[in-house]
């Protein structure tokens, strides 16, 4: 009994002070200690794209960008949100002279640029003329390997954990927001209101979740990858 009270003391012993690893290589790995800026599509005047019913995409943006906010702080991130309310970023005197869009992109460019993030996700959902239209995808900006890498890993998750999609992290060279902020940028668009069943699960507090879930997985990913040793076998 002695001998294998001992026995377990040590194997503790070893596993405490060991295998552990310590503070300073647990805050590199993952997302601890990351600033992550999450941007919520739309807001105020501009509700972005609709349901059939009327519903506006802002409104799903918004409770998907709080909910993966909660997440990414659990797991040691600093988060920053471009927005927190039902409003856009135009300042008044631009409203005031009709150039309430470009103000609105350009703040939101400034403010996260100002926190020089090490990753930036735009949550979007996307709409079509035609209702058979359907799928969540990751958008990145072209010549961006950073951003590609994310968009990717992002895409591998949306096929994983949210409705069926067969589409595939796609590249452009004309976002304003991708083009500005350098690093790891993501476009997600979600999912689209203008197909019933994405429309209807996108309203619901529980797939938002999912998406937040899928899209804070595909963070995780990118940063543990990104902070792994390389791989000696690899060649
Ligand atoms: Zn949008």
């Amino acid at each position: 009994m002695f001998a294998r009270t001992s026995l377990a003391a040590v194997a503790a012993f070893i596993l405490l002070f060991v295998f552990v690893p310590t503070s300073a290589q647990a805050d590199e790995f993952g997302l601890a200690h990351k600033t992550i800026v999450i941007d919520a599509g739309h807001g105020g005047p501009d509700g972005g794209a609709e349901t059939a019913d009327g519903r506006p995409e802002k409104v799903v943006t918004l409770a998907i960008a709080k909910k993966l906010q909660v997440l990414l702080q659990q797991a040691g991130a600093t988060v920053y949100m471009t927005r927190r309310s039902d409003d856009d970023l135009a300042s008044d005197l631009d409203q005031a002279m009709g150039r309430r869009h470009q103000s609105d992109l350009r703040n939101r460019t400034r403010f996260a640029k100002s926190k020089a993030p090490d990753a930036f996700v735009s949550v979007h959902c996307n709409a079509s003329p035609s209702p058979l239209w359907r799928g969540a995808h990751t958008i990145f900006m072209k010549d961006n390997p950073d951003g590609e890498q994310l968009a990717k890993m992002m895409q591998i998750r949306f096929k994983e954990l949210l409705l069926p999609t067969k589409r595939e992290a796609d590249d452009m060279d004309t976002l304003y927001l991708l083009r500005r902020i350098p690093g790891p940028t993501v476009l997600a668009e979600v999912g689209f209101l203008s197909n019933p069943e994405e429309a209807s699960a996108l309203h619901t507090e529980k797939y938002q979740q999912r998406i937040a879930f899928a899209i804070y997985l595909s963070l995780l990913d990118y940063f543990q990858q990104a902070t792994a040793p390389p791989d000696e076998d690899a060649s």
